[in-house]
């Protein structure tokens, strides 16, 4: 018995059966682009595979060198690149596991001066301008897709995935927004669709029944994107053409929709992944935020699909399907949709990793070995750190005593899944607990941890983490001023009217929090973002539904930047349109005078101002909570170095849970 059975039940794809429909989706790592990376994918993806997944789809692999994402990117191209790449199946094969290429060929969202697309229209997402491709240039296009294809057969992959989506080269064909050709390849939807229907055909006649998945773009939430009418339309194509599994995306990166971060709703897009699964005979997988084998369970049960992707779940936690099936689900590490680590990087053009999983993508290198004997360990403080530390240190088999002073587990993040749209952070703490418990972890809660307990230890770590700082403001202690960690835990309850000091990423959350209607739905959501329904709306984009802020906020810092620059790259751009939807008035280049019982004053310019509010919530960063650590080295205990200082303790400044957990799974790495 199984609470998952339709997750859990084989596929059949014809030559390719897959043990169950568990797809990792493909997501661009950065190891992808470098050959002599080869074998660090190969463990990654074969982490995956013995993890239980039925199927894994690569990061993208261009066509041709005009379609790489980003100068001597990833390509598939020659039959020494699909030599290489038999490291990688096999390893995969070896696991029990199958996986599939996916051909990208990036368009206009290259990163190279050479770029190509359907026209010469620049995405507003890059610097760079495509030029067009000519009918000849097109054609030869289609054929190399095939061409990849077949060298990925040739190098072992057990099925390849064509990139229809996203907003890359086969989606800049099908949208009139970015296709102005009058030839055979535009001008009218059905020409438009030629390019795909070519490159799926092409690829059939050279591969014969190898299983050749294409991602379709349901929704492109981008102005003259494709009505639902195309979409079918293609699929019905693309199914003719020889497509064996029609996988779906949602949005193009270009879109001003978020459509995979925390703040959407789980399972948001399943209902028009439904849609296509009622108009189609080829088997459908559903993707974009998904990340619990619940909601896999529930998709795939109700009939809206056949197969469930999820690319950032697994790299949270490679042992997602082998722990759903063994019955031990609560102990998944659920991805949290934060992009922080996976996203931002790859965006940063560094290699991706998971902020809950630091392992990921260094699976060679940051190896959690058993230990040849079972010293004892105490770590102080329950935050990411001190979680991430106690976790992996009892996960290599020594003895881990935990102090926790608070009554409960979670230190910062216990804050911040007070955040609407960051509910997800609560799953952290509930897999690091059962986790702790588990493994057998001594956890001490409501336990202040003095020097002296500590002693007898073979190792201490010291993950006391941070304390909200509170500038030297006159009046930054009157009644009115709190900090945010008083308003996120629910100690304080702000008025109406509110003005917040510091728009960092804790700045801009609390005033999302400020703002937030608790009675929003899922359908206010979309409503909110403009997301309506694809066969009344072109591309599923209607006009926005404006917001109801239940508080007056003014977010205020004394830099002259815009707000919120300094925040994630694939995320930032959404925690600022809510700001600007939710009315949050911002003031940059502020110089802070006083709080009193008429408000915030201020300068700006030059010009003296008041900020009439009945509460001033502080968000200006943290300090480090370093007494512990500060004693032990009084007495001289740092000597030897068994005692680690990790997470915010260590460094406040620029504080995440990224470095917070890496560094307590490093520390026990090294023990
Ligand atoms: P932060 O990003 O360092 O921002 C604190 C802000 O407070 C600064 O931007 C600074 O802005 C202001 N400040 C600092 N010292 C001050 C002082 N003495 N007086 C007045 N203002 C002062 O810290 P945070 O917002 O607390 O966030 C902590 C960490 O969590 C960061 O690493 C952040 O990236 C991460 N986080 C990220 C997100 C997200 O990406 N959505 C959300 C939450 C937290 P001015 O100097 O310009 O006033
Ligand atoms: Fe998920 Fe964040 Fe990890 Fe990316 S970094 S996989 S979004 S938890």
């Amino acid at each position: 018995m199984t609470d998952f059975p339709h997750l859990l039940t084989p596929l059949t794809l014809g030559p390719l059966t897959l043990r169950n429909r568990a797809v990792m989706g493909s997501m661009h790592t950065g190891l992808e682009d470098a050959p002599w990376h080869i074998d660090r994918l190969a463990a990654y993806f074969a982490e995956r595979a013995r993890g239980g997944t039925g199927l894994i789809i690569t990061g993208g692999y261009a066509p041709n060198k005009r379609g790489w994402l980003k100068p001597l990117g990833s390509e598939m191209t020659t039959r020494m690149q699909a030599m290489r790449h038999r490291r990688v199946t096999a390893a995969v094969h070896a696991e029990g596991g199958a996986i599939a290429m996916q051909i990208l060929h990036a368009g206009r969202y290259a990163y190279h001066p050479f770029s190509v697309s359907a026209s010469a229209k620049q995405a507003p997402i890059n610097p760079f301008k495509p030029s067009a491709l000519s009918a000849k240039a097109v054609d030869a296009t289609a054929t190399d897709f095939a061409k990849s294809v077949a060298l990925a057969r040739k190098a072992g992959y057990d099925a390849v995935e064509i990139m229809g989506s996203e907003g890359y080269l086969i989606n800049q064909f099908l949208a009139a927004r970015t296709n102005e050709r009058t030839d055979e390849w535009g001008g009218t939807a059905e020409k438009r669709m030629r390019f795909p229907v070519e490159v799926v055909r092409r690829a059939r006649e050279l591969v014969g029944d190898f299983p050749i998945i294409y991602r379709i773009s349901l929704l492109d939430l981008v102005e003259d994107g494709q009505t639902w009418e195309e979409t079918v339309e293609l699929a019905h194509r693309l199914t003719d053409a020889g497509v064996t599994v029609l996988n779906t995306g949602i949005g193009w990166h270009e879109a001003r929709v978020p459509t995979i971060i925390t703040q959407v709703p789980q399972g948001a897009w399943r209902s028009v992944t439904a849609r296509l699964k009622a108009a189609v005979s080829v088997p459908v997988c559903a993707s974009n935020r998904i990340s619990s084998p619940t909601t896999a369970e529930e998709i795939l049960a109700a009939g809206e699909a056949d197969l469930v992707s999820m690319a950032r779940p697994l790299l949270a936690d490679p042992e997602f399907v082998n722990k759903a099936a063994a019955g031990r689900a609560d102990e998944i590490n659920t991805c949290i949709a934060c992009n922080q680590a996976c996203l931002d990087h790859v965006f940063a053009n560094k290699t991706a990793s998971c902020l809950v999983n630091p392992r990921a993508c260094h699976e060679t290198k940051l190896v959690l070995g058993p230990v040849r004997r079972r010293e004892s360990v105490a770590v102080v403080g329950a935050g990411p750190a001190g979680l991430s530390a106690a976790v992996s240190a009892a996960e290599r088999g020594l003895a881990v005593t935990l102090f926790e002073q608070a009554g409960e587990i979670g230190g910062q993040f216990r804050l911040a899944m007070q955040v609407p749209g960051k509910e997800d952070f609560a799953e952290t703490l509930r897999y690091f607990g059962r986790r702790l418990e588990v493994l057998g972890v001594d956890v001490r809660l409501g336990t202040r941890a003095s020097a002296g307990q500590l002693d007898g230890f073979d190792h201490v770590i010291v993950a006391t983490g941070v304390e909200p700082r509170m500038p030297e403001i006159e009046g930054i202690y009157h009644p009115k001023s709190v900090s945010y960690a008083d308003v996120l835990s629910g100690r304080v309850v702000p008025g109406r009217r509110v003005a917040v000091i510091g728009a960092g990423g804790i700045g801009v959350d609390v005033s999302h929090f400020l703002t937030h209607d608790a009675g929003e739905t899922q359908e206010d959501w979309m409503a909110h973002w403009g997301v309506g329904d694809p066969s009344l709306h072109r591309g599923g984009l209607m006009e926005k539904k404006p917001r109801h802020a239940v508080r007056e906020v003014t977010l205020v810092q004394r830099k002259e930047t815009p707000i919120g620059i300094g925040l994630g790259k694939t995320s930032g751009w959404a925690h600022r349109a809510v700001l600007k939807q939710s009315g949050v008035a911002q003031v940059s280049g502020a110089t802070y005078d006083r709080i009193d019982d008429a408000g915030l004053h201020l300068v700006v310019g030059g010009q003296q101002r008041l900020l009439e509010v009945d509460h001033v919530v502080v968000c200006a960063g943290q300090e480090s909570v370093r007494e512990l650590y500060d004693t032990l080295e009084e007495q001289g205990r740092l000597i030897g170095g068994g005692v680690h200082l990790i997470g915010g303790a260590d460094v406040a400044a620029e504080l995440d849970a990224k470095r917070a957990i890496r560094q307590g799974t490093e520390v026990a790495a090294a023990l």
